[in-house]
């Protein structure tokens, strides 16, 4: 799948369906999408074929950086975000407006860290709330979306 920001000067494919897709209120997130909160698709990192480097500016939003999150250079839309914690997966995230359309995304599984919400969400999903339960829920949906 091609994934693109509004300018168009980010622009990069995903190989491999996605793990799966999770709404994100932590405030992290809240800050890097301007929102309030963050609609994003899990991939495994060799399913990314990355932004080639300049394209986007990666920044840590929190210490220590094994999270980095990219917004395109050009526009400033949170283009992607790289997972390299060394107890887990290598993991790549990339907010579903980088997509052109749901047509062919997973549906959202859960809401994470619903307990820093700014606005309650009106569906059955699940929703994590606290640090501790939202890593296991992460590593649930990890788990669940495994594959050969
Ligand atoms: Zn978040
Ligand atoms: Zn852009």
């Amino acid at each position: 799948m091609e994934c693109t920001c509004s300018c168009g000067a980010t622009s990069f494919q995903t190989l491999g369906m996605p793990l799966f897709r999770f709404f994100c209120h932590c405030t992290i997130c809240q800050r890097f999408n301007d929102a309030p909160f963050a609609d994003i698709l899990v991939f495994r990192a060799e399913d990314v074929a990355l932004p080639p480097p300049g394209t986007v500016i990666f920044d840590t939003y929190r210490p220590p950086p094994n999270v980095q999150r990219g917004k395109c250079a050009t526009c400033g839309q949170p283009a992607v975000t790289v997972f390299t914690a060394r107890f887990l997966p290598r993991l790549v995230t990339v907010p579903r407006p980088m997509f052109k359309s749901d047509a062919e995304l997973p549906s959202p599984a859960a809401h994470g860290f619903y307990d820093m919400r700014v606005s309650d969400a009106n569906d059955p999903l699940p929703k994590y709330e606290g640090y501790f339960r939202n890593q296991i829920a992460f590593l649930k949906h990890l788990w669940l979306a495994r594959r050969p």
